[in-house]
């Protein structure tokens, strides 16, 4: 899929060099993302500061808008980062869930995938994760872990909660490095 019209419906806002960097297919290589959200680092956080102090009526509004219409552009396939560099929390259900599609006993499952952190939560043993196939699709998609579904977090409810996850997530996620551009400029809130 060409990502090039990734932000034709919002382009009106979009800077050309976001245009440049979709369709080049730059921001999903994760080495260029990173590079790209640090550099935006310093001024997103002091953006994503006022926007907490300002605490925008229409913030999840604004935000679920640009998450849906990046993510109908965005191809995950072609990315899969997530899935090769975060370890996603597998909850008492997920393994419930997810044993029960592999068929396996959940002590087999846990032995097999799974490890506790630093925390105590399962996460996997090893990453990239062990149900990403070679063409990034997932081998337990209808049964993957609440946290892959959710990830990242973009269309979450009361999204004032989650802007420090938001900043962390851009240097990972390339739709959620767009939607932050993006709300920048939608939503401009000075220089000061
Ligand atoms: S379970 Fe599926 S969605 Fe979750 S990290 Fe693994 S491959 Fe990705
Ligand atoms: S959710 Fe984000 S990091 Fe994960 S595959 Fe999709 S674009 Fe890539």
């Amino acid at each position: 899929m060409n990502p090039f019209s990734l932000l034709k419906p919002i382009n009106y806002f979009c800077p050309k060099s976001t245009i440049v960097l979709v369709a080049e297919n730059k921001i999903y290589q994760p080495e260029y993302l990173l590079q790209q959200a640090k550099k935006n680092h310093d001024s997103t956080k002091k953006y994503l500061l006022k926007l907490k102090n300002k605490n925008p009526r229409n913030l999840d509004g604004l935000f679920h808008q640009l998450h849906s219409q990046v993510f109908k552009k965005t191809n995950c396939l072609h990315c899969a980062n997530c899935c090769k560099s975060l370890g996603p929390r597998i909850t008492s259900k997920d393994r419930e869930r997810i044993s029960k599609a592999l068929r396996m006993k959940e002590s087999d499952f846990i032995d097999t995938y799974l490890k506790l952190d630093e925390d105590h939560d399962y996460v996997f043993k090893t990453m990239p994760c062990p149900f990403l196939a070679s063409d990034n699709y997932c081998l337990v998609y209808e049964n993957r872990p609440k946290a892959c579904r959710e990830y990242p977090h973009t269309d979450a409810p009361k999204m004032i909660k989650h802007l420090t996850l938001a900043l962390k997530n851009s240097e990972t996620c390339p739709a959620v490095f767009l939607i932050l551009e993006e709300l920048k400029l939608m939503l401009p809130l000075g220089k000061k």
